[in-house]
């Protein structure tokens, strides 16, 4: 049996973190949205007992530090099927970029292990095995466009957003999440509009989307790191109507409405930039 599944990257259009649980894990309220740029996964049952981890790039562990090693170890000890699994990952999403692409490729085998052993997991159901994984698990299990809170496992389902671009630009530097987490100091965060942005979502109204933009883990992330307030600043420059770093970096986007826009956009900043890419909203089914 073989499935081959997209597993695309996340932008964080808002991301806000309200508090610490006393255990220390972050309470979040962030505005998620998939995009084009995807992994592709594959993942096909073999006559081990083991699950092997395949991919063309350099920069991934093939053990069970993967973490789409650790989805498929949860879903079988979760379903009690014994097989050996081999999954093969061609890795387009830039590593440790704040796209999220652990997390995708993660979701993806739960999803494509779910159909192939017709085991009918709800998504609630992978969502919470996904948790265990990482935070962004049970938001990529629904992909699309959502708001997600809690410790990552509440996850509404939003309206589509209207039609934009995104040009991504991803500075050459690695940021480690759980030390730009250390780093956090409630009394100087300047929380975002996630209320606002969410009304232009509901409302389709493309500029109140882009006005309401924001990131708590941006400005932590630009004391160490300057080249993002520089990548953020040339893209408006450029003509996006909007920029903002995603997760906790260092990948920076724009936001614009047209592809040509979008386009002149990339041709500008690739001079500037390591990796630049354009890309619009998507689902994973699509
Ligand atoms: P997050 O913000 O959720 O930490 P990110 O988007 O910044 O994620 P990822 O590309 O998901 O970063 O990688 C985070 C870490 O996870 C890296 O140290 C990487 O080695 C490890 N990792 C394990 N499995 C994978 C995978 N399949 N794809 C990408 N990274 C993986």
């Amino acid at each position: 049996m073989k499935r081959i599944v997209r597993a695309p990257a996340k932008l964080n259009l808002g991301l806000d973190t309200p508090f610490t649980h006393p255990d220390g894990t972050i309470e979040w309220r962030m505005v998620m949205t998939s995009i084009g740029l995807s992994d592709h996964v594959q993942v096909e049952t073999n006559h081990s007992e083991m699950i092997q981890i395949i991919s063309d790039s350099g920069f991934l562990p093939n053990d069970k530090r993967n973490l789409a090693y650790q989805a498929a170890h949860l879903f079988l000890q979760e379903t009690g099927i014994t097989s050996g699994l081999t999954i093969k990952i061609k890795k387009r999403i830039p590593v440790a970029a704040g796209l999220g692409g652990g997390s995708s490729d993660a979701a993806a085998v739960l999803r494509a292990l779910n159909e192939m052993f017709m085991t009918h997991l709800s998504l609630e159901e992978m969502a919470r095995l996904g948790l265990q994984i990482d935070s962004d698990v049970p938001y990529c299990v629904y992909g699309r466009t959502a708001l997600v809170s809690g410790r990552g496992e509440i996850v509404t389902p939003l309206k589509p957003l209207p039609k934009m671009w995104f040009v991504l630009a991803k500075p050459n530097v690695s940021v480690s999440t759980p030390r730009i987490l250390r780093r956090l100091r409630y009394s100087r965060i300047n929380h975002p509009e996630i209320d606002q942005l969410l009304a232009g979502i509901a409302q389709q109204n493309y500029h109140q989307i882009v006005a309401n933009l924001g990131n708590t883990l941006e400005p932590i992330t630009a004391a160490s790191h300057p080249q993002i307030r520089i990548i953020k600043d040339r893209l408006l420059k450029y003509g996006a109507d909007g920029s903002q770093m995603s997760g906790s970096g260092p990948t920076v986007f724009g936001v614009c409405r047209s592809e040509s826009r979008a386009k002149r956009i990339y041709n500008s900043i690739s001079g500037f930039c390591h990796e630049v890419y354009v890309t619009q909203p998507t689902c994973h089914d699509n």
